[in-house]
């Protein structure tokens, strides 16, 4: 069976490696729609080397930049474009691999269009989760984790009745602060926490990673993908990120999932579903990847993790908060006008600031995440 896919994000590290996978799965994967923010050399690479139908550039000059370069191309551009990209008659699948909150919107259109999600972006589940899971179960639309924490439960869950599951742990690195103290903490910069001890990924990931806030954003997308309580997920510290997750079973039994750090194959396990095709990989190692450690994270340090099972307790509009809250955070932090301690300082001010609405429309929501930008930028 051919896969039809568009994939949103697609100059970004997992948009790249989505393109890396489809090529080596051939004829199983064609790609017809490509949506990147603004990088017009990489995306016309991209679609020339592709075929794509689509083309959508966010940003409007990039996009009329690549339109006067190719002037029979389909390109689009902004919200509208993302949206045409995400629900593209040709395709069935979209690979959601955009960074941050922006893809709510397409990815609701791609859903309503019965379009399968392969889901990396997990701040739209952060967001949204409660609008676009209850969206998907009435279309009867997939939402496939690309996550590899959550294609490693995904993975670890099939053949099993979920009423047996008695918790789900989360394995984290640990970003590259793991072992700093307070005072080295309070002078780490941009720079040192994009240096990621065993993922290469892009900027805000990374810095997310090094506050832990990665992690506490992918217990709410545990939560949502696979509708567990939240007593149920809990969180280790794995630095070697061999196992990817693991599920603890009512009689004690545990299955975990574990490969060396590579995200093309959750990407490719989603686009090959129920299927499992060859990759170029060599096995895995048990000699040389013989150290398998597992630590409590530092819930002080990291203020984050505990800030996102907060938020996700109090629910409604709460984790939308949170997620724009550090998305404007994570890019003060980029630009040195917030510390990196003040990333979690700052977001506790903004989330207790804030009464959690219920009942949300996505209008409401999005109006939400708006003004709690806005609030960020100023605190
Ligand atoms: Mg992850």
């Amino acid at each position: 069976m051919e896969r039809k896919i568009s994939i949103l994000g697609s100059t970004g590290s997992i948009g790249q490696q989505t393109l890396n996978v489809a090529k080596n799965l051939g004829e199983k994967v064609k790609v017809y729609g490509l949506a990147a923010k603004s990088n017009v050399d990489l995306i016309e690479l991209q679609a020339i080397e592709t075929g794509a139908e689509i083309v959508c550039l966010f940003d409007e000059k990039a996009a009329k930049e690549l339109k006067k370069r190719h002037p029979m191309w389909n390109v689009v551009t902004g919200m509208s474009g993302l949206c045409e990209v995400a629900s593209y008659h040709a395709v069935d699948t979209v690979i959601a691999a955009t960074v941050g909150s922006l893809a709510i919107l397409p990815v609701m259109e791609a859903i309503k269009a019965k379009k399968m999600i392969g889901l990396a972006n997990k701040e739209i589940l952060v967001a949204a989760g409660h609008f676009i899971t209850k969206l998907a179960k009435e279309m009867n639309v997939t939402l496939f984790p690309i996550d590899s924490e959550h294609s490693a439960i995904f993975q670890c869950l099939l053949g099993e009745d979920k009423e047996s599951v008695s918790k789900v742990v989360l394995t984290a690195s640990g970003g590259p602060f793991l072992h700093f103290s307070e005072e080295q903490l309070k002078h780490v910069t941009a720079k040192d926490s994009a240096n990621h001890p065993t993922w290469s990924m892009g900027s805000k990931v990374s810095i997310d990673c090094s506050t832990l806030m990665n992690k506490g954003f992918e217990v709410i997308e545990a939560k949502w993908l696979f509708d567990l309580p939240l007593e149920k997920i809990d969180v280790v510290i794995h630095p070697q990120s061999l196992v990817h997750s693991f599920i603890e079973f009512i009689d004690g039994s545990m299955k975990a999932q574990i490969n060396v750090p590579n995200m093309e194959l959750p990407i490719q396990y989603a686009l090959t579903y129920p299927k499992r095709e060859k990759r170029g990989t060599l096995p895995f190692d048990f000699y040389k990847n013989n150290k398998f450690e597992f630590f409590t994270p530092d819930r002080k340090k990291f203020r984050c993790l505990d800030l996102a099972y907060e938020s996700l307790r109090v629910g409604g509009s709460l984790p939308c908060v949170l997620n724009a809250g550090n998305e404007v955070l994570v890019e003060r932090f980029c630009r040195g006008e917030v510390s990196w301690m003040g990333i979690a300082e700052k977001l506790e001010i903004l989330l207790g600031r804030h009464n959690a609405l219920y009942d949300l429309s996505v209008d409401t929501l999005l109006e939400v995440d708006r003004e709690a930008r806005l609030e960020a930028k100023r605190l």
